[in-house]
Parts: C-alpha cells; sequence; structure tokens
C-alpha cells in the first residue's frame, strides 16, 4: 500500500499531508445519466412504505437486513476480499461473497478490487473516489459513472482464479433479487419496501459515507499519507468501518477499532466465528504500531 506510511519512516507528513485541495475530473468521468436509473430507482423505492404502511415488523426486518448485511460488506467485502485480513474456507469464502452482493453493491471481485485502488493511490490524483475530486462523486457519482463498470481484474488476480467467483461478480444482483423476493414471499409488500428496499438504501449510503465522509470529518490518530480520519458514529453505522484512519494506517489489520473503547462489531462477530473455527488468522496491529506515528503521542 503505497500511500501508508510505514511505522518507523522517517519523514512523516504533517497531521494533514500536504495535498492539492481538488482535483478536476476527467471529461469521461461523469455519471451515466442512463445507467444511473436503476440506482434511483432503488432510492424511490422505499417510498412504497407510504401506500404498504410501516410497523414494528418491518423495522426489526430493515435493521435485520441492514445488520447482517453491513456485516457481510464490512467483514467479507472488505477485510476479507479486499485486504485478505483473515482466512476462509472456500465455503465460507463463498457464503461471505453471496452475502456481500445479496446487498445490491455489485460483485466482490468489483467492489475488493476497486478498494484496493483506494488504498494505493488514497487522495493523490489517482484514487477514484477521493472526496477532492468532489464530495458528491466520492459518496457514488463515481458508482455510476460508466468508466469505472468494468472490474479491475489485474487488482484481484488471487480471487479471480475461483470460478464460482467470477460467475457471482458476473451475476452479482442474483443474491439480492432472491433476497427481494423472499421478502415479498414470506412478509408481502410492507416487507419488500419496508425491510428489502429501505434497508439496501440505507445500506448504501453507510458505506458510501466511508468513502466520502471518513475522508472529510473526524479525528486523525496516526499520520497517514491521506486525509482519513476516525469517527465513533461512523463506526457504530458501520459496524466498525469508522475507524478509517486507523485502517489506513495498517490495512492488514482485521480489527479497525484499535482499543477496547473503540467499538468495532464486525471484529467482535468475526472473533466469535473464530471461536467457533470458522474463520482463522485474525490479525491485530502490534503494540509497536499502535504506538507509532501519532499525530499526538500524547493522547491516546
Ligand atoms: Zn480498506
Ligand atoms: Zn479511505
Amino acid at each position: 500500500m503505497a500511500s501508508v506510511i510505514r511505522p518507523g519512516t522517517a519523514a512523516l507528513p504533517a497531521p494533514l499531508p500536504e495535498l492539492p485541495a481538488r482535483y478536476e475530473r476527467a471529461a469521461d468521468e461523469r455519471v451515466n445519466r442512463v445507467g444511473a436509473i436503476p440506482f434511483l430507482l432503488m432510492h424511490l423505492a422505499p417510498l412504497g412504505v407510504f401506500f404498504t404502511g410501516f410497523g414494528w415488523s418491518e423495522l426489526a426486518l430493515c435493521v435485520g437486513l441492514y445488520v447482517t448485511r453491513m456485516f457481510f460488506i464490512t467483514a467479507g467485502y472488505h477485510r476479507y476480499f479486499a485486504h485478505r485480513s483473515y482466512k476462509l474456507g472456500r465455503g465460507m469464502q463463498l457464503l461471505m461473497a453471496i452475502g456481500g452482493a445479496s446487498a445490491a453493491q455489485k460483485g466482490p471481485l468489483w467492489w475488493a478490487g476497486h478498494h484496493r485502488d483506494h488504498h494505493r493511490y488514497s487522495d493523490t490524483e489517482r484514487d477514484i473516489h477521493s472526496p477532492k475530486r468532489g464530495f458528491w462523486w466520492s459518496h457514488m457519482g463515481w458508482i455510476v459513472c460508466r468508466k469505472y463498470d468494468a472490474t479491475p481484474i489485474h487488482r484481484i488476480k488471487d480471487f479471480a482464479k475461483y470460478p464460482e467467483l467470477r460467475f457471482l461478480n458476473r451475476y452479482h444482483l442474483l443474491p439480492a433479487i432472491a433476497l427481494g423476493v423472499a421478502c415479498f414471499a414470506l412478509g408481502g409488500a410492507k416487507a419488500l419496501f419496508g425491510g428489502f428496499f429501505l434497508s439496501t438504501v440505507l445500506l448504501y449510503h453507510g458505506t458510501f459515507s466511508i468513502n466520502s465522509l471518513m475522508h472529510v470529518f473526524g479525528t486523525r490518530r496516526y499520520r497517514t499519507a491521506d486525509t482519513s480520519r476516525n469517527s465513533m458514529l461512523l463506526a457504530l453505522l458501520t459496524l466498525g468501518e469508522g475507524w478509517h484512519n486507523n485502517h489506513h494506517y495498517y490495512p492488514s489489520s482485521t480489527r479497525q477499532g484499535f482499543f477496547w473503547w473503540e467499538l468495532d462489531i464486525s471484529y467482535a462477530l468475526l472473533k466469535a466465528l473464530s471461536w467457533v473455527g470458522l474463520v482463522r488468522g485474525l490479525r491485530s496491529p502490534p503494540a509497536r504500531v499502535l504506538a507509532a506515528n501519532r499525530v499526538d503521542p500524547e493522547a491516546s
């Protein structure tokens, strides 16, 4: 990860590295208006609750689908497929990929491949979703840009060798459609609109806020070469991803909340899964890494 300041590096940047205030986007980096229509319709779909009603059972379903699928995105798409920060057997690997795809955030190879580029080029001109290219662009514009539709397969060859993952990456909507159909079959239109669609849209913005907000708002503990920040609120909403400055500093760690008070629900769940042998090789930063390269060496 070229952009990360390694522990023990002699020349450190200031608390916020010196970077241009803004990058201009190229002519082909525009929202694809036709391609964005399904994304727009997905945002309109939860409005169906005004016709179907929204009760306690829909609220419970919405929260349940949000938390479950956020776990698959953070623990699966992010910490496993993008960073290989722990180990899974082939069956669990596929389960994580199917769970992540059920959030309708494209396929695991697409998601993790682009994310590897984000770490490689964080906040430089080659970072395709740096907020320095525009806040809303970093939040969701780049996702509906034709230029970035393709999977950067060269970045994710290690997982692209699995045919089941290539299949899922190609037909990435299947798990999300199956989940939507199941909600409708079991709970009717109420469950479809108030459970499936509403939680899917909330999941979008929970995930996207890490790319946008977490490079703009929050605190910095570590002197990284990017603008990443930490936020307890975003960590709560994203099951631990809000410790984004920690994560950019030491991305190979499964654990992103580095201290006991930094709530990291995804890591806690992975830890529980490790006790029953479903995951293994979870990683945490060593003490010398935790102590080095602090913005404020006095602060905890
Ligand atoms: Zn990452
Ligand atoms: Zn980032």
